[in-house]
């Protein structure tokens, strides 16, 4: 019999190549794909990185020819391989749908000496519907091959656009819970509105007074409580992760970094073997992470450009070899970005550190305690793929303003902050390889710091006339403002909150957010 027809084998069998995951500070630890995406977060407190990266099998002339989804297939069976064939075709069918306002689901637009990758043509019209309109899937067949039988209780810190993702995801899943928490003071109205209108009696949604680090914080503490873990178990619930430290979410990742470059390829924007670079706005490090992958899989990725906003720690790592998170926390307009402890970072320093364990633990632990750590000098040797930069938010702002003038294409803050620094890094390095720019959300998620941006409210020198014409206008008033500059449909993900009712008005302070869980689930 010929395996790749046989539907139950599973994907590791059939490429010969299993992938065993274990944690980032615990080399003992060997499990499968399915038991990593349950799982979430290791015991230990490291993150799930698998024991090799696997290498692409197809061409790009034949990944040329392929679907999203199709691509998709081809590249998470080579990480999943406790999968069957049918089980990741049916998660990948199940996601890629007609939730995508777009049959391309990723599709590139052009403007201004760059490509835009789009990754905001999902449910909630931000990059992380990418992978949590799969993880739900993915988690649920995990939890039948695994024979679980608790409910499985989805707790997620957010700075914004996880939440809303996760919760569109979860939601009305049988067998899940979602609970969300996000800094009530650190999202756009807009992304507070889609969460606390979501329906479903299986999600819940909690503003904390605090920021997104207290959120995260607060939720890795909950995770650890191995107290609460019991009397969970005991009680029929167990938790998992939704946030971007989960394999599951990672790994949908990096399908888009290879479906980019098969697509330029397939325009002949590239010839073959053609490096391009990436560029990628930043927070907690899981997209340019999985761009750092697709790279290592084989995709010809020169630079990986990696943009922060005003919390430019990254940027200072990148520059110095030091993480330093003793600083000020800024709010901005590009608020998914507002992140000081980047958590994905860690499946890097580990990689660096020579997949050491120890090492990784080291440096997490220094800080967790004094809040930094520096790596040494070989490590830093093996970051020359990377680049850091940043956008103040004057920049990110005059970005928007200007690719709007010169070309009409309108980009929201995040990936603002991504087009300024691609923009710096040309005039820095005068690299112009062909480069990719990850879109990270719709324009019409953050409306107001657009609007605002291309009525020059911040640079009012230039349009004096236009300075604050925008303050008297509703959020929503600001969107069909947008949609007729843009020449552009409203999104359905914010016509259906116009008037979609508030279900969630939980408010916490931050020390109180295993309290809030226990309540929710009625435990005792
Ligand atoms: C989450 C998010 C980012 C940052 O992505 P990371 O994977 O956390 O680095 C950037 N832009 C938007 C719009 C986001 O929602």
């Amino acid at each position: 019999m010929n395996p790749a027809d046989d539907r139950t084998s599973r994907n590791g069998e059939e490429s010969g190549m299993e992938v065993w995951y274990s944690s980032t500070r615990n080399g003992r630890i060997r499990i499968k794909a399915s038991e990593a995406i349950l799982k979430g977060l290791s015991e230990d407190g490291g993150l799930f990185v698998p024991d090799h990266i696997p290498e692409l099998e197809k061409s790009f002339q034949e990944l040329a020819g392929m679907s999203y989804q199709e691509t998709a297939y081809e590249v998470m069976k080579l990480y999943l391989t406790d999968f069957t064939k049918e089980e990741l075709e049916n998660c990948i069918a199940s996601a890629y749908d007609s939730k995508f306002d777009t049959e391309e689901i990723a599709p590139l637009a052009y403007a201004d000496g760059a490509y835009f990758l789009e990754l905001f043509h999902g449910s909630t019209i931000a990059f992380k519907d990418m992978a949590l309109s799969i993880l739900p899937h993915l988690m649920i067949t995990s939890a039948k091959k695994n024979k679980v039988k608790n409910e499985i209780v989805i707790l997620t810190a957010t700075s914004g656009d996880t939440g809303k993702a996760a919760l569109a995801g979860f939601a009305g899943v049988k067998g899940t819970k979602i609970i969300v928490f996000y800094p009530k003071d650190g999202v756009s109205p807009i992304q507070e509105r889609q969460m606390v209108t979501q329906k479903e009696e299986n999600t819940y949604v909690v503003g904390i007074r605090g920021n997104f680090d207290d959120a995260q914080t607060g939720v890795k503490k909950i995770f650890a409580d191995k107290e609460l873990e019991e009397r969970m178990n005991s009680q029929g619930y167990q938790f998992s992760s939704a946030n971007s430290i989960n394999i599951g979410r990672l790994v949908p990742q990096i399908v888009y970094y290879v479906y980019a470059y098969a697509r330029l390829l397939g325009k002949e924007a590239i010839a073959e073997g053609d490096k391009i670079n990436v560029v990628v706005p930043t927070g907690n490090f899981g997209n340019i992470l999985a761009a750092f992958y697709a790279k290592n899989m084989g995709v010809p990725i020169g630079r990986l450009i990696c943009a922060s906003n005003e919390n430019k720690v990254l940027y200072d790592f990148f520059r110095t070899g030091e993480y330093d998170r003793n600083r000020e926390f800024v709010l901005t307009s590009s608020p998914s970005m507002d992140i000081l402890i980047s958590s994905n970072l860690e499946r890097l320093i580990y990689r660096i550190a020579g997949n050491d364990p120890e090492k990784t633990a080291d440096f997490m632990k220094a800080l967790s305690g004094e809040g930094r750590y520096g790596i040494t000098g070989e490590m830093r040797e093996m970051l020359g793929d990377f680049y850091g930069g940043y956008a103040s938010e004057e920049e990110t702002a005059e970005t928007i303003r200007e690719l709007q003038k010169k070309t009409g294409y309108v980009v929201d803050t995040h990936t603002a902050v991504a087009a300024c620094v691609y923009r710096k890094y040309v005039e820095e390095t005068k690299d112009r390889t062909l480069s990719v720019i990850a879109s990270t959300a719709s324009p019409f998620k953050f409306t107001r710091s657009v609007m605002n941006a291309i009525a020059s409210a911040i640079a009012p020198a230039i349009a004096p006339a236009d300075a604050g014409k925008y303050d008297a206008m509703t959020d929503f008033e600001l969107v069909d403002e947008l949609a007729a500059l843009a020449g552009k449909e409203v999104p359905e993900a914010i016509q259906e909150i116009r008037t979609a009712p508030v279900v969630h008005d939980h408010i916490c302070e931050k020390d109180e957010m295993r309290r809030t869980v226990e309540e929710f689930l009625g435990l005792e």
